[in-house]
């Protein structure tokens, strides 16, 4: 995500950029093919709305900066009911070919084992950057590389789902055609199937942590059965929230629970289960959601899964051109940096791309405003943010600086979120106005 759109970035700003690529060659458990910007897990790039949320706000500030990942997620959107999901083959093949077509860009297969000393350099090896390059990091870095644990949700085949028990319907109904206010697949649960839901879920077995390994989730993206040791209500004020949803089946009857499966590609063939992410074990996994009204009789295209997460401690380590202060020709971007999900890391990508550009050509530039969703990431991961504490993070409007004289609390909340929205897009348009001045 990062690499891909930091190389369009420089290359459309006139600069020659080399792209290391180590798959197909070295592959990762996560990624699938050898395509740039694949998508690993969720097809969504979460919403859409650029007046309310966040991250639809850095999807407004991308496409405004003339973004790759944007302009090809909106080309293979997928309908998901405000949200941006797009068919992942269809997006990441785009996105490869896009660059792959451009005059200034070259794409070399291979690993890079250790960090160059000299050229100028981004390293966006994301997440799951490969362990030799990894212990140059460390080395370099002169801390130790933190681990964290996300999981993958599974991918269920929609012809094994059945329809006679689920029913389509987007929470809410939301979305302007039907197509999107039937974008996700429902299966209701009675109480009783709930409880018998959780028992197995706390009972399961679960992949055991590697020694040595810290096992600290990000809350964002928590494992089902940890959310279920939380408390056996969680789940049902979590993803299996009931509300907004009428059973076409049973209209009268309110389901107590209900899993949501989301479209994951054009055809339509294959559903993943909204935010089920999971470090139980195959066998456990397939019989735990078979309990899931609808899904008795389901085929899994992929199971859920475990992984690590790589990142640096951005406060002490990089400055705020997104160097490593101790060997400025190197630029992070993307996770690594300390940001969380294929958005953000794209947003990061952007700005390493025009940042090293703009040093490459002796223009001066800066990041944004922190008043933009894009600098208000930047100045948390290179300041704001605490470096003991240090922890991955989502874009969101907490981040920002408050608008003066607007009301606090829930209820002035619509009005704060458009005052924030508004005045970064101003100030984000100033800041591309500025750089074409000086182009
Ligand atoms: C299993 C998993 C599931 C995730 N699920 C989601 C999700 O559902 N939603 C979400 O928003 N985010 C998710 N994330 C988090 C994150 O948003 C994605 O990983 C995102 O792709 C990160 O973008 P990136 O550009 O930083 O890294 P990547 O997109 O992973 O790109 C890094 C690239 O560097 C390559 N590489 C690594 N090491 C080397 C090397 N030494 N030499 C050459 N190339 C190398 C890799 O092959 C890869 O192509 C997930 C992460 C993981 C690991």
């Amino acid at each position: 995500m990062a690499g891909s759109e930091a190389a369009w970035q420089a290359a459309n700003a006139g600069v020659q950029v080399v792209i290391h690529e180590m798959r197909p060659k070295v592959g990762t458990f996560a990624h699938q093919s050898g395509d740039l910007a694949e998508m690993v897990c969720s097809n969504s790039f979460r919403s859409d709305d650029d007046e309310q949320n966040a991250v639809g706000l850095l999807h407004w500030e991308m496409r405004a900066a003339n973004g790759l990942i944007m302009a090809m997620a909106d080309a293979h959107q997928l309908p998901a009911g405000g949200a941006l999901a797009v068919d992942r083959e269809a997006f990441a093949g785009a996105v490869t070919a896009r660059l792959h077509a451009h005059p200034n860009v070259r794409i070399e297969a291979g690993e890079i084992t250790a960090l160059p000393d000299s050229g100028h350099w981004i390293v966006a090896t994301g997440p799951l950057t490969s362990p030799s390059l990894g212990a140059a990091i460390a080395e370099a870095t002169g801390t130790d590389r933190l681990a964290f644990f996300d999981a993958i949700a599974p991918i269920v085949y929609t012809e094994s789902i059945d329809m006679s028990v689920a029913w389509e319907q987007s929470r809410y109904d939301k979305g302007d055609t039907q197509e999107e206010q039937r974008a996700y697949i429902n299966c209701p649960m009675t109480k009783d199937q709930y409880e018998a839901f959780i028992d197995a879920l706390l009972a399961a077995e679960k992949t055991e942590f590697h020694e040595g390994e810290t096992a600290t989730y990000f809350d964002g993206c928590l494992p089902i059965e940890v959310m279920a040791e939380r408390g056996r209500e969680t789940l049902r004020f979590g993803p299996m929230k009931p509300v907004g949803l009428t059973n076409a089946h049973d209209p009268q009857t309110k389901a107590y629970a209900v899993v949501q499966l989301r479209r994951d590609n054009a055809l339509g063939t294959l559903y993943n289960i909204v935010g089920f992410q999971t470090k139980m074990k195959y066998g456990a996994q397939t019989s735990v959601f078979k309990m899931i009204p609808g899904l008795e009789n389901a085929s899994f295209a992929r199971l859920g899964g475990i992984h690590r997460n790589t990142f640096l401690n951005s406060p002490t380590l990089l400055d705020d051109q997104m160097r490593l202060k101790s060997r400025p020709n190197l630029r992070f971007a993307g996770q690594v940096t300390g940001v969380e999900g294929y958005v953000e890391s794209a947003a990061m990508g952007l700005l390493a791309g025009r940042l090293a550009a703009a040093e490459i050509q002796g223009r001066a530039l800066e990041s944004p405003s922190g008043t933009t969703a894009t600098g208000a990431l930047i100045h948390h991961i290179t300041g704001g943010a605490d470096a003991k504490t240090f922890q991955p993070m989502n874009v969101n409007f907490g981040l920002f600086p408050a608008v003066e004289g607007l009301k606090g609390g829930r209820r002035g909340r619509k009005d704060r979120y458009k005052a924030y929205t508004d005045r970064a897009k101003a100030d984000f348009t100033n800041w591309l106005q500025d750089q074409e001045v000086t182009l």
